[in-house]
Parts: structure tokens; C-alpha cells; sequence
């Protein structure tokens, strides 16, 4: 097996792995553990060059540092990523030579589950490595975060509802949500619940239909589902949905849902706030996965109650960004992205 660094400027550690004898190609970066250890997890994708792969080790890496930064944890930026097709290049010693590398940093990054990676092949990182969150219940873990994403959005959609109306309420709201499934669909239950008028779109229709009739939502068509008038458009599904194709045709008050990457391009946060539309940052409103599994991490282990408490004080981070954007007049991505840094200038000054 083979370690080399990569120098790259504003990052504290990035190094490739190559072992011959698993086929292992990876990458992982430390962008920085000013707040504590680098967490982020690991995905798996057939990048054509290891150029590509390191553009998305680095991006995504720098954004992990932000999001447990405006969270509130102690914790710092990372990511890994496995260079080969998930489908086929899969065995049980790629992901312990893993396991190796990324034991190499020491714990200054910790691993958890991403793209094309699931809680198998993290039992085989974990063989090399005790640097591995976000496990099955059963094995001490925090297990599946998607219900804790959902509450940690809903307690946002509380900030997002008194940031417009006054009042951290729901009843009468109308809230459309686009995406159904684990975290949406978890989150329509929830928003339901609690008085909101709950309108669902997917593009699976059976879902649309099952979640219907037991529910009680009302439907969309999925296509065109921007334009519905509506208090919080919730996207739940995929990214990049908020351009400048469907921006001009919002009708609602506000975006606010758990989808990652929901900007197309970082401009659109300044698209949406021309348009009066209050934006709640994907990476502040979704951060409940990254609380829970973070809980693992806080001496005496996870506890779930502990665990609820911690992802309830989205409602907090969110205020304070809507705080800044408020009186600075930025978008709330900017004002995001200051709450972050002020926090992380913070703990360098005191250190
Ligand atoms: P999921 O796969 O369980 O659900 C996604 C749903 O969206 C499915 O019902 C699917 O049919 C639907 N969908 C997919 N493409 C669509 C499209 N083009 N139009 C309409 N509907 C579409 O995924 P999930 O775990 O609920 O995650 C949803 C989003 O939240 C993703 O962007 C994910 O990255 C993000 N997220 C999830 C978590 C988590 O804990 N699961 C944490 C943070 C962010």
C-alpha cells in the first residue's frame, strides 16, 4: 500500500491511497479540524480521472466544514472517496486497505456512510479502522439518520414559519413537498401532525398514492410542481432544482427542505432573495444526520434523547442565519456561510 500526499492550499491534509493487491484507489481530505476531527463520509463513484475525484474529495470536504461548523458541533471538515465502479469493484479488502488509510490520519478524520456506500462495506472499514460512524443500532451506532434528518428539517420549518409569520407554528400552513421518501416522507408525517395542509409530489406515483390515501395529503404532478402556490416549497428529492429556470416561477414564501445541493449555481441564493423568497440553506436545515450520528462521538456514547435535543437546535442555527441575513442584507447563504466562519475564527482565536 502506498500513502503520498497532495499539497493543496487552504487544506490541512489531503493524501491518495494506491494498493495494488485491493485495487484501491482513494482519496481522503482534511480540509480542516479547527472545531475537532474532519467528519465526513465516504462515496464510491467510476470517476473518469483522479482529477475529477479530487475536485469532489475537496468540494465536498470544505462543505463539511461548514455544515458541522453552523451545527455547532466539535467537529471539522473531510471526505473520502473510492475511484471505481460501485457495481463491480466492491470487495470486502478494498474497503479494509480503506479502512488503512484512512487509519493513517489517526483520527483526525472519521468516515461514515455517503454515495454508493452502505453499512456492509462499512463493517469492513471498521476491521482496519475505529474511525467509522453512522453504523446499524444493533452495533452500538447511531443507525439510519434519515428520520433524524426529517426532525431536525422540521424543527428549521419551525424558524422558517416564524421568520415569515411571527410564529413558530404550522397550523393552516401550506407546505408542498417534493420527494417522498425517506426524509420527505417522514417529514410530511410530521408537518401533517402538527396542523400544516401538506401537498406531496414524487415521481414514484404508487408512493404518491399510498402516502394519499393513508395520510390524507393532497397531490401534485410531480412535473411543474415549482409553480404551485404554496407557504414552503420542501424539496426532498434531488438537487440543483432551484435555477434560473424555475426560480422565476416560484409561488411560494419560502424554500426550506432537505434536499443536498439545491442551488444550481451559488447565484441563485441571490436570485431567490430578489425575489422575496426566504431561502433556508439545504446544508443548515438538513444537518439532523450529521447531529445524530456526531452523538456517537460524545463520551459516554449515543443516546437518542440527548441525540433529539441536540438536532432540535436547528431552530436555533437557523434564526441566527436569518438574524445575519437580516441585518448584514445578504442572502442566507452568505449569512450561512459567516456563521460558520465567525464560529470557526472563534475557536482559532481562543486556542
Ligand atoms: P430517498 O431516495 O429515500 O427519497 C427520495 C425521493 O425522491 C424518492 O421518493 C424518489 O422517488 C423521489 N425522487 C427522486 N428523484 C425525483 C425527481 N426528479 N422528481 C421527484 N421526485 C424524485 O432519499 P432521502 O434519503 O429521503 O434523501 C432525499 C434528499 O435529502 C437527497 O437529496 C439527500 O441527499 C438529502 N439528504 C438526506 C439525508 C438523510 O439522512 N437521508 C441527510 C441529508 C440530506
Amino acid at each position: 500500500m502506498e500513502i503520498t500526499e497532495i499539497q493543496v492550499d487552504g487544506y490541512e491534509r489531503v493524501a491518495r491511497c494506491r494498493d495494488e493487491e485491493s485495487g484501491l484507489h482513494g482519496l481522503v481530505a482534511v480540509h480542516d479540524t479547527t472545531l475537532g476531527p474532519a467528519l465526513g463520509g465516504m462515496r464510491m463513484l467510476p470517476y473518469m480521472s483522479e482529477d475529477e475525484a479530487l475536485f469532489d474529495v475537496l468540494r465536498l470536504s470544505k462543505g463539511m466544514t461548514y455544515k458541522s461548523a453552523v451545527a455547532d458541533l466539535r467537529l471539522g471538515g473531510g471526505k473520502s472517496v473510492i475511484i471505481g465502479d460501485p457495481a463491480q469493484a466492491k470487495s470486502p479488502e478494498l474497503f479494509r486497505a480503506m479502512g488503512k488509510f484512512i487509519d493513517d490520519f489517526g483520527g483526525k478524520y472519521i468516515t461514515a456512510e455517503d454515495m454508493n456506500i452502505g453499512i456492509a462495506d462499512l463493517e469492513n472499514v471498521k476491521e482496519s479502522t475505529k474511525w467509522v460512524v453512522g453504523l446499524s443500532r444493533e452495533s452500538g451506532s447511531s443507525g439510519n439518520p434519515s428520520p433524524y434528518t426529517a426532525k431536525g428539517c422540521h424543527h428549521g420549518l419551525r424558524a422558517v414559519m416564524e421568520e415569515l409569520f411571527g410564529a413558530p407554528t404550522f397550523e393552516g400552513r401550506s407546505v408542498l413537498i417534493q420527494g417522498v421518501g425517506a426524509v420527505g416522507g417522514t417529514l410530511a408525517v410530521l408537518l401533517k401532525e402538527s396542523g400544516a395542509n401538506v401537498t406531496i409530489c414524487d415521481i414514484d406515483g404508487g408512493k404518491v398514492d399510498r402516502m394519499c390515501s393513508e395520510h390524507g395529503f393532497s397531490s401534485i404532478e410531480d412535473a411543474g410542481h415549482h409553480t404551485f402556490e404554496c407557504d414552503v416549497y420542501a424539496p426532498c428529492a434531488r438537487g440543483a432544482g432551484l435555477n434560473d429556470d424555475t426560480i422565476p416561477a416560484l409561488r411560494c414564501k419560502a424554500v426550506a427542505g432537505c434536499a443536498n445541493n439545491q442551488l444550481l449555481k451559488p447565484e441563485h441564493a441571490e436570485a431567490l432573495k430578489s425575489r422575496g423568497i426566504l431561502y433556508a440553506p439545504d446544508y443548515v436545515i438538513n444537518a439532523g444526520g450529521i447531529i445524530n450520528v456526531y452523538m456517537e462521538l460524545i463520551d459516554g456514547g449515543y443516546v437518542e434523547e440527548a441525540a433529539l435535543e441536540r438536532i432540535a437546535t436547528i431552530y436555533n442555527n437557523l434564526k441566527k442565519v436569518f438574524e445575519i441575513a437580516r441585518t448584514k442584507d445578504v442572502n442566507t447563504r452568505e449569512a450561512a456561510a459567516r456563521l460558520a466562519e465567525m464560529r470557526i475564527d472563534s475557536a482559532r482565536a481562543a486556542k
